[in-house]
């Protein structure tokens, strides 16, 4: 199609009225014309009032218009040269408001190439019935009217460049922004056919936070440049390679990146521009004399279907390249059935989540914590539950994961703490003094959440629960994964008077030593160490001995989970260990059941 300059952006608008200042003296040399008899005149006059009315209408009822305009065009200067050559000067004024649309509506260059010609035409045309003198006085406001047209329009021609290259580039990196990659990718995914494949490639930088966090953002800026460079270089490996691939590198955002192949023959060759990708971050980068090694995590999602989306694409991309980095980054995923399945079954859970919130359909079951002597109770761990036949199926360890996942986890702790003030505002007066700490298990996500302390803060009031008997569960893993921040947020929490535990204690590779440094009161020793301890106590054992020394060492309460035997009972209290819950003792209870169970057990 041929280039359309200005007139892109200001055509559309003003072509009625162009075509409307043209149709008025079209129409009246018509009459006057034919009505003075000359004839031809006014039959070349008659030509272009319908052409012009035509055009009115199709442009009218928004038929898109190709040659029909150039027809016009070139009708008109032929009219206007044969005016002049007939009628001279008069004929002459009429060029004016035609080299301004000109200007309007082609390119620069065409723009230029035309009006002289038609210039110099109607000039030399019109020396037929008028003095060379005048002639050449009329040329001079023409070329001035050419000049000045042709300035204005560059003008507006580079601004509007400008512009296209702030619209569709990223401002840090110059490559494609996510605007352009997905118009791009709309386009091309429009032309795939079953002869060839489109692969996109979604590009996540592993641990790019660190970088920013022990650097600064400038060697974190510095460093997207660099990165955006190498996959920009692999972009022109692949292309140069044949003629049938195409391909385009862009930034999403932060740290993602895109690169879209099309034009792929053979399946095994999506791999191998995956790898070469990887590969490019097999050695450092040097920003700011700094040298800094770099790994990605390649999300890879192909398609032959000119149906589907690019954002579906980029999602599909997405997931794979989430996938990848939980296997443990500097690696690469495909989007294939296994992960869309288990995609549907998140998305379905997360469906119920919501559903649940939505209609308050989670509520608690309370597990009893014992002191030593295994008889008495001493506190409770409050244990979400729900009866949506999806959630029962999966149960509460796996659709945590998935609300975390989906953002919808901080509405389910807030519910959780409500819920569990809500009750231990009923029994505090019960329980007349008696020591008990009811245990409330929170998501490693709070501990990123500055807002948190003051959401309990305002509930506890708001119920007033005194904070110290109320212990917040944490995991040992998410502690040990989360940096300086979350353990000054947990410092908050203890300074306000919650006691803090870690649960799963022995999961997560605490560095021993660290944990002096963390604010904690409680270990809560996992399950499998309990389920591990043999009935003739063998060396199985032997964390649990080593999880409490460190307690004691750490002046820690250690809370035994999952007792499920007598003879693991034994062996705990043998070694001294305070408290503990578990199926031997009681499963988690309804909170009507666990309130009948501590009454017994008070007045016992
Ligand atoms: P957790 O905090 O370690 O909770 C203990 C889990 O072990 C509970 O499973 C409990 O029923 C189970 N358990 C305790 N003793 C025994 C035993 O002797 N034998 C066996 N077989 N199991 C025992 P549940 O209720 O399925 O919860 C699983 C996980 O889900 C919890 O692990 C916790 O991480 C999470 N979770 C549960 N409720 C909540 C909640 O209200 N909020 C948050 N954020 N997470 C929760
Ligand atoms: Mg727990
Ligand atoms: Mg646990």
């Amino acid at each position: 199609m041929k280039e359309k300059d200005t007139a892109a952006y200001v055509l559309p608008k003003l072509l009625p009225i162009f075509l409307l200042l043209g149709l008025f003296p079209f129409g009246f040399y018509t009459i006057y014309h034919l009505n003075y008899g000359e004839m031809d005149i006014g039959l070349i006059s008659l030509a272009n009032f319908i052409l012009t009315s035509v055009i009115l209408v199709q442009n009218y009822f928004k038929k898109e218009l190709t040659w029909q305009l150039d027809a016009l065009v070139v009708s008109t200067s032929c009219f206007l040269i044969y005016c002049c050559y007939f009628l001279g000067i008069k004929g002459l004024f009429f060029v004016f408001p035609l080299i301004t649309v000109i200007f309007f509506y082609y390119s620069v260059r065409t723009a230029i190439f035309a009006s002289s010609l038609l210039a110099s035409l109607v000039v030399l045309a019109s020396f037929h019935s008028m003095e060379a003198n005048i002639a050449a006085r009329v040329a001079f406001p023409l070329v001035m009217t050419i000049v000045i047209s042709y300035l204005y329009s560059s003008t507006i021609t580079r601004h509007r460049d400008a512009l296209t290259l702030e619209v569709n580039l990223d401002y840090l990196t110059g490559i494609y922004n996510r605007r352009n990659i997905n118009a791009w990718l709309s386009q091309q995914l429009k032309e795939v056919d079953e002869h060839a494949l489109l692969a996109l490639y979604f590009i996540d930088i592993d641990d790019f936070k660190r970088v920013n966090d022990s650097y600064g953002h400038g060697v974190g800026d510095g460093l997207l440049v660099l990165i955006s460079k190498r996959l920009a270089g692999v972009t022109d490996e692949i292309t140069s390679a044949s003629f049938a691939l195409q391909s385009k590198v862009g930034r999403l955002a932060g740290d993602e990146f895109v690169v879209v192949v099309s034009g792929i023959a053979q399946e095994s060759e999506v791999s191998i521009f995956a790898n070469k990708l990887l590969n490019k971050f097999k050695n450092p980068l040097i920003v700011e004399n700094t040298k800094i090694d770099v790994h990605v995590s390649i999300g890879v999602a192909l398609t032959q279907d000119h149906l589907m989306s690019p954002d579906t694409l980029l999602h599909y991309a997405d997931i794979a390249m989430f996938e990848a980095k939980k296997q443990g980054k500097n690696r690469i995923g495909f989007f294939n059935q296994f992960i869309a399945n288990k995609v549907n079954h998140k998305n379905q859970i997360s469906l119920a989540i919501k559903e649940s919130l939505d209609n308050n359909l989670f509520y608690l079951h309370f597990m009893p914590i014992y002191d030593v002597t295994a008889t008495k109770i001493v506190g409770a761990e409050a244990l979400i539950r729900n009866d949506k036949p999806e959630l029962v199926a999966v149960g509460p360890e796996d659709y945590i994961k998935i609300a975390e996942e989906y953002g919808l986890i901080t509405e389910i702790d807030l519910f959780v703490i409500e819920s569990c003030f809500k009750h231990m505002q009923l029994l505090i007066p019960e329980l007349d003094q008696q020591p008990f700490i009811l245990a409330i298990n929170i998501s490693s996500v709070e501990l990123k959440n500055e807002k948190f302390p003051d959401k309990i803060e305002q509930l506890a009031n708001q119920y007033k629960i005194p904070p110290s008997m109320i212990e917040f569960e944490i995991t040992e893993t998410s502690l040990v994964d989360h940096g300086y921040k979350s353990i000054k947020l947990l410092q908050r929490i203890k300074a306000m008077g919650y006691k803090l535990s870690l649960d799963d204690f022995g999961t997560g590779y605490t560095a021993f030593n660290q944990l002096q440094h963390f604010p904690v009161d409680t270990l809560k020793i996992d399950k499998s160490f309990i389920w591990a301890i043999g009935p003739n106590y063998t060396n199985e054992e032997l964390m649990i001995d080593v999880i409490l020394s460190l307690a004691k060492l750490y002046k820690l309460n250690v809370i035994a989970e999952g007792v499920e035997k007598p003879h693991q009972l034994d062996y705990l209290k043998r070694l001294g260990c305070s408290q503990y819950q578990g199926y031997l003792l009681s499963k988690p209870l309804s909170w009507e059941a666990f309130t009948e169970l501590l009454n017994i057990n008070q007045h016992e």
